[in-house]
């Protein structure tokens, strides 16, 4: 069977054809910067790789565009949609209405579209507008939906509360969630592997550092604690979320901008984070740039981004009594030595010590061991590779 996962991110859209008999992708490729100018699909298949420099205003029209270079005479790997047996796609929010994978029916439609676009407001509307997309090209294929906050059900429940009215985290449901699941979940999993240990002999601190970041930690090979809370804005700040924000200051600026709760909430989903430290952008690279032409706000969101990252790492070491890996992965993790480098710096008294050649080489698309010989914590590189879980899972359920 071939099962085609997309994972509709905020500004990006990946996706993989994958046999499931061999695991072998068959296609795969990635739309950028989705919704602003110069989007960019980049699609590879039948060994070769084409660029479709084509405007995506939004995620209808790059799905479309994925479905067409699925079939393309270049570089296609399929003749007709029958061919693909079912899609499975990364919902990043199920609240309490989905525990764990979930075939697509009208009801399951509904709820999606209905009860959980508010808790993660810019990628469960993506990831549905995809989903439609699919089923429109695609009526009789069957739909799975896979949620990133399955592999953060094992948080203990002192974890996992807020300190608010039990009853109402019993009523309302208000407690952390978690999200990128499968990334944390197929990071883990692959540093074991790497290290030849099994899961349960280590504790790991990954770090899925992307558009939206969370860092989790995995204490034999279950999370234990993570650092996106009720929805995807909590944490470190990210592209455009604040991160964490005491609550009190959503009130004071709701007044002092003359804005809604809910307008506050959508501020500081969308104009927060770097892009608004810096004011320049939310893509690092720019930030990077920036930074490199002596733009002091581009450095100061770089200083707080690693800075933020790097207090987590200590706080999960402390969370689990110890630390032996570190999990660098997702665009920023897999790509930015410098982020790299002021999370680790400093760690030096919990054993942590950086090849800094090995963190400055480039992303090969393989693991990639960047601490120094002698360092007791081991630091990795490891592409993520969320695709690969969702396929298994979609199968499963199939
Ligand atoms: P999403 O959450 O949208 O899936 P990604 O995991 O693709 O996000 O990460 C997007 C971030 O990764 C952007 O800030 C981008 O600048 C950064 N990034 C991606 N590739 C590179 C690269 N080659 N060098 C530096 N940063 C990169």
């Amino acid at each position: 069977m071939k099962i085609l996962v997309v994972n509709a991110g905020s500004s990006s859209l990946k996706y993989q054809l994958i046999d499931m008999e061999t695991e072998q992708v068959l296609a795969k490729g990635g739309c950028e910067r989705i919704g602003i100018p110069g989007s960019i699909l980049k699609a590879k298949g039948n060994g070769k790789e084409k660029v479709y420099e084509q405007d995506m205003p939004n995620h209808k029209v790059a799905i479309e565009l994925v479905l067409h270079a699925l079939h393309d005479g270049e570089i296609g790997v399929i003749k007709s949609m029958d061919e693909i047996g079912a899609v499975g796609h990364r919902v990043v929010a199920s609240g309490e209405y989905f525990k764990k994978t979930t075939l697509v029916t009208p009801e399951v439609l509904k709820t999606l579209e209905e009860k959980t676009f508010e808790l993660a407001p810019l990628h469960n509307p993506a990831a549905a507008t995809g989903l439609r997309a699919c089923m429109e090209v695609m009526p009789k294929t069957p739909m799975a939906l896979v949620f990133d906050t399955s592999f953060h059900a094992t948080m203990p429940e002192k974890a996992y509360l807020y300190g608010i009215d039990y009853e109402d985290y019993k009523n309302f449901g208000v407690r952390k969630y978690g999200f990128h699941g499968t990334s944390h979940k197929f990071v883990s999993a692959e540093a074991a592997k790497y290290l030849g240990k099994k899961p349960s002999e280590l504790k790991i601190v990954t770090c899925h550092l992307g558009n939206g970041s969370s860092i989790t930690a995995v204490d034999g090979g279950k999370c234990v604690d993570t650092t996106m809370g009720f929805t995807p804005l909590a944490g470190v700040l990210m592209g455009t979320r604040s991160g964490d924000i005491d609550a009190s200051a959503v009130e004071f600026l709701a007044r002092k901008k003359g804005m809604s709760h809910a307008e506050v909430i959508n501020y500081l989903n969308k104009k927060c984070g770097v892009a608004g430290i810096s004011g320049v952008s939310s893509d690092f690279r720019d930030l990077i740039a920036g930074a490199e032409q002596g733009n002091a706000r581009c450095a100061l969101a770089l200083d707080m981004f690693a800075y933020q990252t790097k207090k987590f790492v200590g706080a999960f070491a402390a969370a689990m009594g110890g630390l032996d890996c570190i999990v660098f992965t997702a665009g920023i993790g897999e790509n930015t030595p410098v982020v790299r480098a002021g999370v680790c710096e400093g760690l030096e008294f919990l054993g942590v010590k950086l090849d800094k050649a090995a963190n400055a080489g480039k992303n090969t698309g393989a693991i990639r061991e960047i601490s120094a010989k002698d360092s007791k914590v081991k630091v990795l590189v490891i592409p993520t590779n969320e695709e690969l879980v969702i396929a298994r899972e979609t199968a499963e359920l199939l």
